[in-house]
């Protein structure tokens, strides 16, 4: 039996309105549990959100001209939100979902799109996966965006370095 939750009857607006930006670690354990290819269900994008980590920005380079580009999943609804309202991959969603509305570093985030009772039910539950388990896995996606930006390239190189193609044996 499944227990109610926070989110119980939500409309799941955060996976309706939020731009959900992501590892290549969340995209790469999506694609082997679904058996979707990547590009089936993740994006570079422009890095044009006001308020970023600069240190998850890929550099991508046309000769000189320089774009900057997010790793985020195909959202607005999210591709994998259900017509329930509930994400269809729970169980292996990307660390920043299964960690909503908390931050990586295990506090709540100032501003959330959940209800105040929800909001009291998470103060109770708390996240359900470690602070720990997501800042080691952001902080190791932040050591790849920065080896690729030493390396620089176009932005279909960028997706085969952090996606290589799997090769036959
Ligand atoms: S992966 Fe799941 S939790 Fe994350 S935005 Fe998509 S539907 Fe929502
Ligand atoms: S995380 Fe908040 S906004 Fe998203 S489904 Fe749960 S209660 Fe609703």
């Amino acid at each position: 039996m499944v227990l109610p939750g926070p989110c119980t009857g939500c409309g799941a607006p955060c996976c309706k309105e939020y731009l959900i930006t992501v590892t290549s670690f969340d995209v790469s354990r999506v694609a082997a549990e679904t058996r979707k290819p990547p590009c089936e269900f993740a994006s570079l994008i422009p890095a044009k959100i006001l308020n970023l980590d600069e240190d998850t920005v890929l550099e991508c380079y046309e000769g000189d001209f320089r774009s900057d580009f997010l790793l985020a999943l195909n959202s607005h609804p999210c591709i994998f939100l259900g017509a329930n309202n509930l994400c269809a991959i729970h169980d292996f969603a990307p660390y920043t979902c299964r960690t909503y509305p908390f931050n990586g570093a295990g506090r709540m985030h100032k501003r959330t799109l959940c209800g105040s009772l929800r909001l009291l039910g998470f103060r109770f539950s708390g996240p359900s996966l470690s602070a720990g388990e997501f800042s080691a896995q952001l902080k190791e996606y932040k050591e790849l965006v920065g080896k690729w930006n030493r390396i620089r390239g176009t932005k279909q190189e960028c997706w085969e370095f952090l996606f290589p193609p799997c090769k036959e044996e």
